[in-house]
């Protein structure tokens, strides 16, 4: 029986409508296993600006350092695209939460479901009837972090921007990567462009020392051209990726766009011990805000991942899985994955059903 304190950032456009959802499943899994989860409530990103003038008060930061993990909606919206870059929500809160709280290791797994494999863009030969891989990406270093400017060059005005990695970044990196392949299939594929660029090679070398550490655990290095290739023409080679910053985040948006819905998918931003930020790899969808159309289910799946890697309730975030694949199921569908010969519910709903298949 724990407690467990947790920030919730319900942010802007769908984030209230989703998170007040996951907020549900936990109170429902903290009444079947006997813990408490204290929810301590904060604005980040427009709706903070609107208040305080800026995404990411002060206060904010200060409650989620003094809580034992994250829970994000999403941030953003049309209403604050014209503000200067470090008022946006996105740069002003995520950005500045992640290397505030030195969340540097991004975890997103794509996930379809049996039930969903229908809504892959990819043939179903290709696929089969599930997939499942988990991209490691490095969060807080590389070329968004880097050194950044223009200067005056032989054919005028040039811009730059510096990808560099520490010995350091890289190591800490792949040892989440390689832990987290312990316990899954035990293969781990490290993408870089060590061809060209030295900040690969040095990825490359850094990653193949870690891995005398975990003899068990299988190692290949790929190209990240060729890897967004393989993605769409073998999937199943891949079970943990890890890579840097910037692939990291192309390739997970593009293993995130096979499994075909946006909707359903969980992330976790880890830092050193067991902090992290929660959050659905999905926007603040300002088209669909506040009208019981969201679907719920990878906020709720951003709490499962919650409850095993900052809490070890590794039992506790299963029965949410299994909660979630029991309504998938039996043919309950968000508008976003409703198909002809399945029920139609929306946001608060799903949440409903998630919690009474607990
Ligand atoms: P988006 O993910 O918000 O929406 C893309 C499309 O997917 C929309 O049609 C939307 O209705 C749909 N969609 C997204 N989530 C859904 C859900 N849970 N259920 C059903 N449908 C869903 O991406 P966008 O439109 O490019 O961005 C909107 C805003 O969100 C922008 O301001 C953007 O900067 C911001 N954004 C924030 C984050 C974040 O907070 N981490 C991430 C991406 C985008």
């Amino acid at each position: 029986m724990g407690s467990y304190n947790i920030a919730v950032l319900k942010g802007d456009g769908i984030g209230p409508d989703v998170v007040a959802e996951a907020m549900n499943v936990l109170n429902c899994i903290g009444e079947k296993y006997g813990h408490s989860f204290h929810f301590n409530e904060k604005l980040a990103g427009g709706c903070a600006y609107d208040v305080y003038g800026e995404p990411l008060p002060d206060e904010t930061l200060e409650a989620c350092r003094n809580s034992d993990a994250i829970l994000l909606g999403a941030v953003g919206g049309p209403k604050w695209d014209h503000l200067p870059a470090n008022l946006r929500p996105e740069a002003g809160a995520l950005l500045k939460l992640r290397s505030s709280l030195g969340l540097y290791a991004n975890l997103r797994p794509a996930i379809i479901h049996k039930a969903l494999s229908a809504a892959s863009p990819i043939k179903t030969e290709i696929i089969g009837d599930s997939l499942d891989i988990l991209v490691v990406r490095e969060l807080t270093g590389g070329i968004y972090f880097g050194k950044r400017g223009t200067r005056t060059g032989k054919y005028g005005m040039e811009a730059y921007d510096e990808e560099a990695y520490s010995e350091y970044e890289v190591k800490r990196i792949a040892v989440q990567a390689f832990e987290a392949a312990m316990k899954r299939s035990k293969r781990v594929t490290s993408i870089d462009k060590a061809n060209v660029l030295e900040s690969s090679k040095l990825w490359r070398r850094v990653v193949t020392e870690v891995a005398k550490d975990y003899p068990e655990v299988e190692l290949d290095h790929m190209y990240v051209d060729n890897a967004a290739m393989q993605l769409v023409r073998n999937p199943k080679h891949f079970d943990v990726i890890v890579t840097s910053n910037i692939f990291g985040d192309i390739i997970s948006d593009e293993a995130s766009q096979i499994t075909g819905s946006i909707g359903m998918l969980p992330s976790a931003s880890l830092a050193d011990g067991a902090f992290g930020m929660y959050e659905p790899i999905h926007g603040s969808a300002p088209d669909i805000a506040g009208r019981d159309m969201a679907n719920p289910i990878a906020t709720i799946l951003s709490a499962a991942m919650m409850l095993k890697f900052s809490f070890g309730l590794t039992e506790e975030s299963q029965a949410i899985e299994d909660a979630v694949t029991k309504v998938l199921d039996a043919g309950y569908r968000t508008p976003d994955i409703f198909s002809a010969d399945t029920k139609e519910v929306g946001t608060k709903e799903m949440g409903r059903l998630i919690c009474e298949a607990i």
